[in-house]
């Protein structure tokens, strides 16, 4: 925009404000930190990060999503960097290192372009002509996949989880695929898989081995009395989210007692309603209730003298699979129950697990609810399990929703890179230099890994390149494992095509994003007033260097 077109901005004195290529260089240096902390922790060989929080909670992970999400990052540049990781993990589920990294090194290559005087909008151009391409390129290199490629299949969901559940990742891929098999729908010749189907239960105790893939509903609640039955059979189940219990605002009306005769009658007033309400149950058809809130000892008494199973203090989004595995409605007024509200499985029951009482819904009428119950040696275990479960769900959904996959290992990255080379050479002039720094860009990836593995990074990408070039070199990737490079396909490394191509996206789009900010105006927040003290925008005075 021509100087004498910008409107005219009145600052208040003392603002903080920071401007053309300070404005640039800071919010490139945040982005480039925040990568770089979770760099390492790229690949099966990648190293784990341990967050401590201000209450002196720890998470260990090597998830770069979860890393992120826990790390309190202040600066604006730093939140968008941390959205990258997060749409990629909404869209994707899983390669949130992967796409974080590239962003940061795409700005890390754009910063020594803006220092040889390269316009900013060169440098757009020429990351947008790139991300178009490589994404072409990558759909090239893809090979093809169905739900009944189960070892393919596994593979994948292997490939995803390396690294987070080393010792259980062979049976907890198999359990992944054989849920995905189980709530995978065929339409109109597309796989659709909605992995919000497979619930995820995670109990300490037992090992990683031990977890199991149950067809049916679990939830992480005893049966509330012992007088109830422990198991049901043909269950109709209620879904209550309201209390089984006499609302204190109900009873708040002062009540003179003057007599033992009034108390008595004032306690039987309450148990007639307590047992009204278990009788509405009891007529509606139901034998198990599953509610969302509490239940009164005495109205647990009246159910289980009904024979009735009860479960209380359930998640609400345990309600809602309930509601959607069993096809019940959730029922917040007792007085509405129909019998047409209850759900239905063949049998609901409750079974000990490492020591506490959890109850099952298996036979659900919606076959496709799934449970699958994580089993670890200690908290970190299955919580990080539970990250390495949810990275493979979401990678043979996306896999099966494209229905294609590339080699993992870097294979994939070299060949794009290698193509896109040879692209950048067509465009020619400036544009050319941002195409090749998006090309170098993808080369992070197996150069992190080559580092990882405790390889020598430049060596190892010289040969890469080498082997790439030559006519059958295409799955040529890092073994971490043994620290050579290997035809990746052959190691059965394979990764779902859209993770890649959301990566290119999102890291090409919020590169572009930063690079368009010249900018950096410390605002005052609604509310706060005028008084916000000059850097007060987050860690941004701190940052200034
Ligand atoms: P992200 O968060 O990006 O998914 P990961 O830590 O899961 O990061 O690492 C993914 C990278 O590790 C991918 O590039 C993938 O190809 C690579 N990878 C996974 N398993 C192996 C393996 N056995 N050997 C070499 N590379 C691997
Ligand atoms: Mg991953």
């Amino acid at each position: 925009m021509p100087e004498q077109q910008q409107p005219v901005v009145f600052l208040g004195e003392g603002t903080k404000r920071t401007r053309g290529r300070d404005a640039q260089r800071i919010n490139i240096l945040v982005a480039k930190a925040v990568a770089n902390a979770i760099k390492s922790t790229l690949g099966p060989k990648g190293m784990d990060k341990m967050i401590v929080d201000d209450l002196g909670d720890v998470t260990i992970s090597n998830d770069g999503a979860t890393i992120l999400q826990e790390m309190s990052i202040d600066h604006p540049a730093g939140k968008m960097m941390v959205e990258v990781a997060k749409t990629q993990d909404d869209e994707v589920g899983d390669g949130t290192t992967t796409a974080t990294v590239l962003a940061g090194t795409l700005l890390g290559k754009a910063e020594k372009m803006l220092d040889d005087e390269i316009h900013p909008s060169t440098i757009i151009k020429g990351y947008r002509l790139a991300a178009k391409k490589a994404k072409e390129y990558y759909e090239a290199i893809s090979e093809s996949i169905v739900l009944g490629d189960k070892k393919l299949l596994h593979d994948i969901a292997f490939t995803a989880m390396t690294g987070k559940a080393s010792e259980g990742a062979e049976s907890l891929s198999n359990l992944v695929v054989d849920a995905i098999i189980q709530v995978a729908e065929q339409k109109e010749n597309k796989t659709v898989v909605d992995i919000e189907q497979v619930k995820v239960e995670k109990k300490v105790g037992a090992s990683l081995m031990d977890s199991e893939l149950v067809k049916g509903i679990v939830i992480d609640k005893e049966v509330v009395h012992s007088n109830m039955p422990k198991q049901v059979q043909n269950a109709k189940i209620a879904l209550v989210d309201a209390a089984f219990e006499i609302k204190e605002t109900e009873t708040d009306a002062k009540i003179q007692i003057t007599s033992p005769d009034q108390l008595q009658s004032f306690l039987d007033q309450e148990e007639g309603m307590l047992k009204k309400m278990v009788e509405k149950l009891k007529k509606a058809g139901a034998n198990v209730l599953i509610c969302q809130k509490g239940i009164d000892d005495l109205a647990q008494h009246f159910l289980a003298k009904e024979g009735i199973l009860a479960v209380r203090r359930v998640k609400k989004s345990d309600m809602d699979a309930l509601a959607k595995a069993t096809g019940a409605k959730v029922v917040s007024r007792l007085e509405d129950l129909e019998t047409s509200d209850l759900g239905k499985a063949q049998t609901v029951e409750e079974k000990k697990i490492a020591g506490d009482d959890m109850t099952f819904i298996y036979g659900c009428k919606n076959p496709k609810a799934v449970s699958l119950l994580v089993r670890g040696g200690s908290e970190h275990v299955v919580d990080e399990a539970e990250r390495a479960v949810h990275d493979a769900l979401g990678a043979l959904a996306s896999t099966l929703r494209a229905g294609k996959f590339v080699i993992g290992g870097g294979a994939a990255e070299v060949a794009v890179s290698t193509k896109l080379r040879n692209y950048a050479k067509t465009i020619g002039g400036r544009e050319q230099l941002a195409i090749e720094a998006f090309a170098e860009t993808l080369e992070v990836i197996p150069r992190t890994l080559a580092e990882s593995a405790g390889m020598d990074p430049l060596d190892t990408m010289v040969s890469l390149r080498s082997k790439h070039s030559s006519k059958d070199g295409g799955a040529i990737g890092v073994d971490v494992y043994e620290s050579k490079l290997a035809n990746m396909k052959a190691k059965r490394v394979i990764e779902p095509l859209a993770v890649k191509t959301q990566a290119l996206t999102s890291a090409s789009e919020v590169a572009e994003m930063i690079l368009r900010i010249d900018d950096i105006i410390a605002g005052n927040s609604k509310g706060k007033g005028p008084e916000m003290p000059p850097g007060g925008m987050g860690g941004m005075g701190g940052m200034e260097m």
